[in-house]
């Protein structure tokens, strides 16, 4: 079986306290991109689970989110066989993407399918945010409203076709210290999130990019400047706006055309700020989670 992981990005990000657990209140646009990593899994004739990666540095052992999702169903279940997957990364790692989430979410829907679990989507969400709070957007893609540590969903309709161009420099944000860095007093520009969410539903492309906002930018451009500069550079080439995903570094530049989307990513390509640029579009809801490339 072999299933598409596809990244997320944040048209808006809010942060609203800390909770007495430590985790943070948010208020997120969450919006899936096509830009994915591929998990293949199959059964394997020795028990337990195998995996391996394209990338060296990300652990294949049961620190990686996709062991945990599927180890997690198959304790449940008593599932006895083995498993063997494959995981092949093309999502930036420790990006703001949800790459890990998402490969997760990928396990969860995989082994549900692969040993007949017969779960439905609302009890993999369900289970899902043991793994983290991200997994349960993760599963069910496409536009949504996200709240309370980020698993609290609601479906938005999805937002007008446009083109995305995805910009990562080479530094590295641990989503950790973007929060351990973040002063909640200090947040004095709130993102319009019902606004947005209001240009969404009326297909307004404009509305809504001139409502995008994130509340980690300040703290994390300060860290790490080139951040600025390939946000500039993608609005002085066409973007319509650009802003940093989740906790950083990656930048999205959100465009109406996708001719001048391809142009201004030949000049980050050029300009080396960018380790990773991807050109793509958003991925709205209507394709399935299995065979299906
Ligand atoms: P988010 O947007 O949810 O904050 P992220 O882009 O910051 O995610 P990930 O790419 O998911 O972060 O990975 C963060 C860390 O998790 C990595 O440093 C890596 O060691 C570990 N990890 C565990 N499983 C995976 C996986 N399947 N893919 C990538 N990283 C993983």
């Amino acid at each position: 079986m072999r299933l598409r992981a596809f990244a997320k990005i944040n048209l808006g990000l809010d942060i609203l306290g800390k909770r007495d657990d430590g985790y943070h209140e948010v208020r997120m646009i969450m919006q899936t991109i096509q830009m994915y990593d591929v998990l293949e899994i199959q059964r394997s004739k020795s028990p337990g689970i195998s995996l391996v990666t394209n990338l060296p540095y990300v652990p294949s052992d049961e620190r990686n989110l996709v062991y945990k999702a599927a180890k997690l169903l198959m304790d449940e279940f008593h599932v006895e066989e083995g498993l063997s997957m494959r995981l092949d990364k093309s999502i930036p790692v420790a990006a703001g993407m949800a790459g890990g989430s998402s490969d997760a979410a990928a396990a969860f829907v995989g082994v549900n399918r692969l040993f007949g679990l017969g779960l439905s989507e609302q009890e993999l969400m369900n289970r899902a945010v043991k793994v983290g709070a991200d997994v349960p957007y993760c599963i069910m893609r496409g536009t949504a409203l996200a709240e309370g540590i980020g698993e609290k969903l609601t479906w938005i309709p999805q937002v007008p076709r446009c083109f995305v161009l995805v910009g990562k420099p080479g530094v590295n944000v641990s989503t950790k210290m973007a929060y351990e860095t973040l002063k909640l007093k200090s947040i004095t520009c709130h993102p319009d999130i019902d606004g947005m969410i209001e240009n969404i539903k009326n297909g307004d492309l404009y509305g809504m990019v001139s409502k995008m906002g994130n509340v980690f930018e300040p703290g994390i451009i300060g860290r790490y400047p080139v951040i600025q500069e390939i946000k500039n550079l993608m609005e002085a080439n066409g973007a319509l706006k650009a802003m940093m995903s989740g906790s950083g570094p990656t930048v999205f530049g959100i465009f109406d055309d996708a001719d001048k989307m391809a142009a201004a990513a030949a000049v980050l390509r050029e300009s080396h700020l960018a380790k990773t640029v991807f050109a793509t579009e958003v991925y709205n809801r209507n394709g399935g989670f299995t065979n299906d490339k």
